[in-house]
C-alpha cells in the first residue's frame, strides 16, 4: 500500500472527488481525507495501477489545484472494501486557502443551457470554480465558516454536495435559485428597482448610466466605453483624470480592441482571469477617454456568472474599474459608492475579504505583475530558507504586507495606494485574518527606513524585535528570494522614491546585495528636489531645479510663473525645503516635462509611461545615446540633460528624443554594471523598482545585459513596484537576525 501526503492548494478545489474517481478507474482500494496540513491518501492495488495513479495525479489535476509537495511512502497492506472519502482529520500545520476561481467551462455551459437546474442562475459554481478567499470567515474551509452560512442548502444542492461523483461534491459555495444568493438592482438611494436585474442593468448601461456592480472581491464601476460623456463623468466622480480604465469584453470580440496571441488568450481565460495590458488595435472602436494617450488597454474576460449574463444582453464590452475613489481600497458595500454611481447591481452574498482584480503586463521577456490580487491571493510563496514567524510591513504606496514562517510566506492582496484611514483599516483587518487562518504570530518585524509611514509606526508599536530595511535593498531582495539567490548579486533598482541611509531620496541605485547587507556601488547623481509632493505633481518644478543645479540653460521653462522661478531658485540656493534625490522616477518626470508632455501629473509613473509610449515603436538600440559619464559612484546627469536640451532646441522630434533618453539609460546601466563586474566578479543581476514597469527599459535591459554576459533575474511573483517591498523586508530581517 502507498501512503501519499500532499500539500498545496488541495482543498476546496475538487481534489478529493478527483482522486476518488481516479482511484476507482484504476480499481484501487483505500481512502482519501482532508487534514489541516493538506490531504492524505492510502492506495492499494496492482503495481501498474499504483504507478499510473502517481503519474496521473499531477498531470490531471483539477484546474484550481496546485501541489506544493507530494510525499509517498510504502506501508504494509491493509484490508479495504473499496476506495472511500473519509471525514476530515485535524492535525498540526496549516491549510491553504484557495484563491477565487473564474467560472469554469462546465458551469458556463449549464448557465446558458435551458433545462438545467441552474439555468441563468447568477451564482452557479462547482468545485472547479467560484469564490473562495473572498467568502472565507475562518478555517478549515467549510460552508458554516464562509459567507454561504446564510444560505441553507436545498435538497437538490444538498444531494449534489454529498455525492462524491458529482462535480459539486463538497463545493462550499454551491447554490441554486431556490436556496442561494440573489441579484438585486438598486437605485442610488438603495431602493429596489422593479424588473429583471440583468436586463434592466444592460438597458441602463446602454442609456449612459454608471452602475456599480458587486462582483467577487468588491464592486466595479461600470459604464459604456462607447459614450465619451459618461466616461468623462466617471473620471470626474472617481477623481481619476488620466489613468486608464480596464475593459471587460466578450472573449470572441477582444481581438477588435487589442492585439493578442494564443498565449494571451490562455492567460485571460485562466481560472485567475487577470487583467492583461495589451496593445490597442490601430482602429480602436472605443472612446479615446477610456485610456487617453495610451497605446495599450487593460482587458479581462467575464469571470463571474452574472458578468456573463450581463454581456449576453448584447453588451460587447464594458468599462469595469475598481469601485473606489482613486487609490483607495475597493469597496465591498453600497454606501461607500453612493456618490460615484447612478445604480447598483448588487447581491446578498457578503464579500468578507476584498480583493481587487490582478493586472499583468506581457512583455517580450515574460509577463510582469502590475498587481497581484484576485486569483493569486492567498496562495503562499516558497522561501529560499526557513524563517521565524515574521511580518514584513511593506512601504506606503502599492501597499501589501508579507506574513511568513518556516519556508512559506503569504503576501496580502493589494491594499491601497494612498496614506488614508480606509487603506490602514483594510490593512489591519486583512492582517488579522491572515494571522488567524495561517496560524502565524510574528516574533520579528521588518519595516522601511522612512519614519513617517503608517507601516513603520505599526512595526514600532508592536514592541517586537524590529529590522529597518532600506527600500531598494528590499526591492532587490524580494526578487532574490523568488529566484533563490543565496549569494551576492548585483541589483539595479530604478524606482520613484525610497528613503536612503543618508536622508536623501534614493531611486536610481546599483547595489551589491546579499540578504545580510548591501553596498551602494553607483547611483544617479544627487539633484535638488524642491518641496516634496507639490513638485511631484507639477514636475516642471523638478526640471527647473535640476537645470539650475547643473548650470544648464533655463530658457526652456516658459510655463513657470515668475513666482515659481524665484521660489525654486531660492530653494536650490539655500537648500531650504529641498531634498537631495537620485530618483530615476523623478528624472523621467523632468525629461517628460521638458518635452512638454504634461504640466500636471495625476498618477505615479505617468511620465515614465508617457515617455515609453512616445517611442515604443522605434528601434531603441539604433538611437545614439546621450553622453554618459560615471564619476566615482555617480552617474552624471548634466551631460545627458544638456544633450537632450540641445535636441529640443534644434527642434528634433520628441519621439526621437524619448528614444535616445531610453537608450542612454540602457547604456549607463551597462557601463556601471561592467565596472561592478570587474571589481566584484559578480555576473548575476537583479532588476527591480517601479521604473521596470516601463516595457522599453525592462526588456531592453534584459536583452542588453544578457548579450553582455550577465545572468539577469526579474520579478515574476510580485510586481517590480512597491508591492514587493514587504517580501524583501521579511527575508532581509531574518537573514540579518540570523547573521548576528
Ligand atoms: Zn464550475
Ligand atoms: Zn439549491
Ligand atoms: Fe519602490
Amino acid at each position: 500500500m502507498l501512503k501519499i501526503r500532499l500539500n498545496g492548494v488541495v482543498q476546496g478545489v475538487g481534489f478529493r472527488p478527483f482522486i476518488y474517481r481516479l482511484a476507482r478507474q484504476l480499481a484501487l482500494k483505500g481512502w482519501i481525507l482532508n487534514s489541516s496540513s493538506g490531504v492524505e491518501i492510502a492506495a492499494q492495488g496492482t503495481a501498474t495501477a499504483l504507478e499510473s495513479f502517481l503519474a496521473r495525479i499531477p498531470r490531471e489535476l483539477p484546474p484550481g489545484a496546485r501541489i506544493q509537495e507530494m510525499q509517498v511512502r510504502e506501508e504494509p497492506d491493509e484490508y479495504f472494501r473499496d476506495f472511500s472519502i473519509r471525514s476530515s482529520r485535524d492535525s498540526e500545520g496549516s491549510t491553504l486557502v484557495s484563491p477565487d476561481l473564474a467560472i469554469c467551462a462546465d458551469c458556463t455551459r449549464e448557465l446558458f443551457n435551458h433545462p438545467d437546474h441552474r439555468y441563468r442562475y447568477p451564482f452557479i459554481n462547482c468545485t472547479n470554480c467560484g469564490p473562495r478567499y473572498t467568502i472565507i470567515e475562518n478555517l478549515p474551509y467549510d460552508r458554516p465558516r464562509t459567507s454561504m452560512q446564510f444560505f441553507p442548502l436545498c435538497d437538490f444542492c444538498g444531494s449534489e454536495y454529498l455525492d462524491p461523483l458529482n462535480r459539486r461534491f463538497h463545493a462550499q459555495p454551491v447554490a441554486c435559485a431556490d436556496c442561494g444568493p440573489q441579484l438585486a438592482l438598486l437605485d442610488n438611494n438603495l431602493n429596489p428597482v422593479a424588473g429583471e436585474p440583468i436586463a434592466k442593468t444592460a438597458a441602463l448601461l446602454k442609456a449612459g448610466k454608471i452602475v456599480a456592480i458587486k462582483g467577487i472581491g468588491g464592486f466595479h464601476l461600470a459604464c459604456d466605453p462607447l459614450q465619451p460623456e459618461v466616461v468623462v463623468k466617471l473620471r470626474q466622480l472617481k477623481n481619476r483624470p488620466h489613468k486608464p480604465f480596464a475593459v471587460m469584453c466578450r472573449p470572441e470580440l477582444a481581438g477588435e480592441l487589442v492585439r493578442m496571441t494564443q498565449e494571451h488568450i490562455r492567460t485571460l481565460s485562466s481560472p485567475q482571469a487577470p487583467i492583461l495590458i495589451l496593445p490597442k488595435q490601430d482602429i480602436f472602436p472605443l472612446a479615446e477617454e477610456v485610456a487617453p494617450g495610451n497605446p495599450n488597454l487593460g482587458i479581462f474576460f467575464p469571470y463571474a456568472p452574472h458578468h456573463l449574463l450581463l454581456m449576453a444582453e448584447d453588451i460587447p464590452w464594458l468599462i469595469m474599474t475598481s469601485g473606489n475613489l482613486n487609490n483607495e481600497p475597493v469597496a465591498a458595500e453600497e454606501h461607500e459608492l453612493q456618490g460615484l454611481c447612478d445604480y447598483f447591481l448588487s447581491h446578498n452574498r457578503p464579500i468578507l475579504n476584498r480583493c481587487d482584480d490582478s493586472v499583468l503586463l506581457p512583455t517580450a521577456t515574460g509577463d510582469i505583475f502590475l498587481r497581484r490580487s484576485r486569483g493569486y491571493v492567498p496562495s503562499p510563496l516558497p522561501l529560499p530558507f526557513g524563517i521565524r514567524p515574521t511580518l514584513g510591513c511593506g512601504a506606503e504606496l502599492k501597499l501589501t504586507f508579507a506574513l511568513g514562517k518556516g519556508e512559506q510566506v503569504f503576501i496580502s492582496p493589494y491594499l491601497g495606494n494612498d496614506n488614508n484611514k480606509r487603506t490602514y483599516n483594510f490593512y489591519l483587518e486583512t492582517l488579522h485574518n491572515f494571522q488567524r487562518w495561517f496560524r502565524i504570530q510574528p516574533e520579528l518585524m521588518a519595516c522601511d527606513l522612512q519614519p513617517d509611514f503608517f507601516t513603520t509606526g505599526l512595526a514600532e508599536e508592536s514592541g517586537l524585535p524590529l529590522v529597518r530595511v532600506q527600500h531598494h535593498f528590499a526591492h532587490i531582495a524580494s526578487v532574490m528570494a523568488e529566484h533563490r539567490l543565496n549569494e551576492p548579486v548585483l541589483g539595479v533598482a530604478y524606482d520613484g522614491t525610497g528613503y536612503g541611509t543618508d536622508g536623501a531620496i534614493w531611486g536610481g541605485e546599483i547595489l551589491k546585495v546579499e540578504y545580510t547587507g548591501y553596498q551602494r556601488l553607483f547611483h544617479l547623481q544627487y539633484l535638488p528636489l524642491p518641496g516634496g509632493d507639490a513638485a511631484i505633481r507639477r514636475p516642471i518644478r523638478i526640471a527647473y531645479a535640476y537645470a539650475l543645479a547643473l548650470g544648464l540653460d533655463t530658457a526652456l521653462f516658459s510655463e513657470l510663473t515668475d513666482m515659481e522661478r524665484v521660489v525654486i531658485a531660492k530653494q536650490v540656493e539655500t537648500g531650504f525645503n529641498v531634498f537631495r534625490t537620485s530618483s530615476m522616477g523623478r528624472l523621467f518626470d523632468a525629461v517628460a516635462t521638458m518635452l512638454g508632455l504634461f504640466p500636471e501629473i495625476s498618477f505615479e509613473a505617468q511620465s515614465a509611461l508617457a515617455l515609453e509610449f512616445l517611442c515604443h515603436d522605434l528601434p531603441i538600440l539604433d538611437q545614439p545615446p546621450y553622453p554618459c559619464e560615471i564619476r566615482d559612484n555617480d552617474i552624471l546627469i548634466a551631460p545627458i540633460l544638456s544633450g537632450l536640451m540641445e535636441d529640443i532646441k534644434r527642434a528634433k522630434k520628441k519621439e526621437q528624443i524619448a528614444a535616445r533618453f531610453h537608450r542612454t539609460i540602457m547604456d549607463f546601466t551597462l557601463q556601471a554594471l561592467q565596472r561592478a563586474r570587474k571589481t566584484t566578479g559578480l555576473t548575476k543581476v537583479v532588476l527591480a523598482g517601479g521604473v521596470m514597469q516601463n516595457k522599453i527599459i525592462f526588456t531592453g535591459l534584459v536583452r542588453s545585459l544578457t548579450e553582455n554576459g550577465f545572468q539577469v533575474y526579474t520579478p515574476g511573483w510580485l510586481s517590480p513596484n512597491d508591492e514587493a517591498i514587504s517580501l524583501g523586508q521579511l527575508v532581509i530581517a531574518n537573514a540579518m537576525q540570523r547573521g548576528r
